[in-house]
């Protein structure tokens, strides 16, 4: 069956008035960047307080229903057939056709909904209700009506057009990206991380990134990798400007100045500041990690409040109740889990300390960041500096 357009549902609660409008129109703006890459032209519009996406011409349907499926904010999605206004027998054979081709076993329970919206058709609702509902059983003696409970709404709505729609396609939920403002992922190429971003962007939430590096102890393809992850997030939630720092200097200077065991506390502090830095800068909100407490040993309760000791900007870790196994399985679900588990090194896991603290008291870790002195300084400064900047988007965006 050729359908015409999609009718996209979304959740109606909590926009009311103005943020309404917000919200179509960042649902709008994704759902048009969504389908930047998929073949055929799509004319994405808002119409009758309601969102269409209406197909000219040819079009791949299971490329376009995909790639609607990574829009936050879509609750459903309607395969709609659009006919011309008709005559009543002439739209029971529309509405004939319709239900054969999409249910061909014809076994189904059945309710009709129609709605007049154009009031110059003749008869009630009511009334076409019924019309059209006896001509689908005439013609499919295995379906039955059931008003209370069907396993089937058709939807026939008469408009400047006739709209005939009955199967809801689940979306993937949440709120479109940017009606929440913009927050900074710290994002590395593990498993955590990419899945802490999609979260995030799934609320609603825009997302830059920054990403350290420690060449050459890491790789360009290190790098690489981050890239490919951070591509494969912004299928969801839009363009990110991802910043890549090297932190080479710092960390060597780190692993020379401080107590090796407190190494990675005192090195997710410097990459917190930094991180923030770059998020004040750009108006972000708030930062994104991908903890989970106790994790590893970076990640009991003590360290964590040591690392956000350091942060003036609320941290956001959206994975801090998760198991591996449920962080694994969305990460397979979005995509990023093959990538991630390419074995590039980390700057985190190059210096490593045989025995890390697992319970570092913040004021200890104050009195041995003392040693480090003004020099530190100059090192954040320079990589500050020296950051660079991509822009990444999903293949086949526009610049
Ligand atoms: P992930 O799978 O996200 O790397 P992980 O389980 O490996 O997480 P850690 O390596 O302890 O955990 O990192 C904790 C968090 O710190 C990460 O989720 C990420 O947000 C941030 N982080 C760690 N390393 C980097 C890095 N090189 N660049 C940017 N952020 C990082
Ligand atoms: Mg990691």
């Amino acid at each position: 069956m050729r359908f015409h357009s999609f009718l996209i549902k979304y959740g109606e609660i909590g926009i009311k008035g103005k943020n309404r409008y917000m919200f179509e129109d960042a649902l709008v703006r994704q759902i048009r960047y969504a389908l930047q890459d998929v073949d055929g032209k799509f004319y994405v519009h808002k119409c009758h307080g309601r969102v269409y996406v209406d197909c000219d011409g040819e079009y791949d349907f299971d490329e376009t229903v995909e790639s609607l499926q990574k829009v936050f904010g879509i609750v459903g999605i309607c395969p709609v057939v659009r006919t011309a206004v008709k005559e009543l027998e002439e739209l029971k054979k529309d509405v004939v056709a319709y239900v054969g081709e999409v249910y061909p076993e014809g076994n189904q329970t059945f309710k009709v909904e129609a709605r007049r919206a154009n009031k110059s058709y003749p008869g009630n609702s009511m009334e076409i209700n019924c019309a059209l509902g006896e001509a689908v059983l005439d013609a499919f003696p295995g379906m039955k009506v059931d008003v209370h409970n069907p396993d089937i709404r058709l939807n026939v709505e008469i408009r400047e057009e006739v709209y005939i729609y009955s199967r809801i396609i689940p979306g993937p939920g949440g709120m479109p990206v940017g009606t929440n403002g913009s927050a900074m992922l710290l994002l590395s190429g593990g498993i955590d991380s990419p899945v802490a971003g999609y979260m995030i962007a799934k609320r609603g939430v825009e997302i830059e990134a920054v990403y350290f590096h420690a060449p050459p102890y890491t790789s360009e393809r290190a790098k690489e990798k981050v890239i490919d992850l951070a591509r494969l997030v912004s299928e969801y939630s839009g363009p990110i400007k991802l910043h890549v720092v090297n932190f080479t200097d710092i960390q060597l200077y780190i692993y020379e100045k401080c107590p090796h065991e407190e190494l990675t506390i005192i090195m997710r502090r410097y990459m917190m500041r930094i991180a923030e830095h770059f998020a004040k800068k750009d108006g972000c909100l708030g930062l994104v990690t991908g903890e989970s407490i106790g994790q590893v040993a970076s990640q009991t309760m003590q360290s964590l409040a040591a690392t956000n000791a350091v942060c003036t900007l609320p941290v956001y870790r959206p994975l801090i109740g998760f198991d591996k196994r449920e962080i694994v399985e969305i990460s397979e679900k979005i995509g990023t889990y093959e990538v991630s588990i390419q074995p590039f090194e980390d700057c985190c896991t190059i210096f490593v300390a045989k025995h890390p603290v697992t319970k570092p008291n913040v004021e200890w870790i104050e009195k041995s960041e003392k040693n480090l002195d003004e020099k530190i300084d100059e090192l954040m400064q320079a990589a500050l500096e020296s950051a660079e900047v991509i822009t990444v988007k999903k293949r086949g965006a526009e610049e």
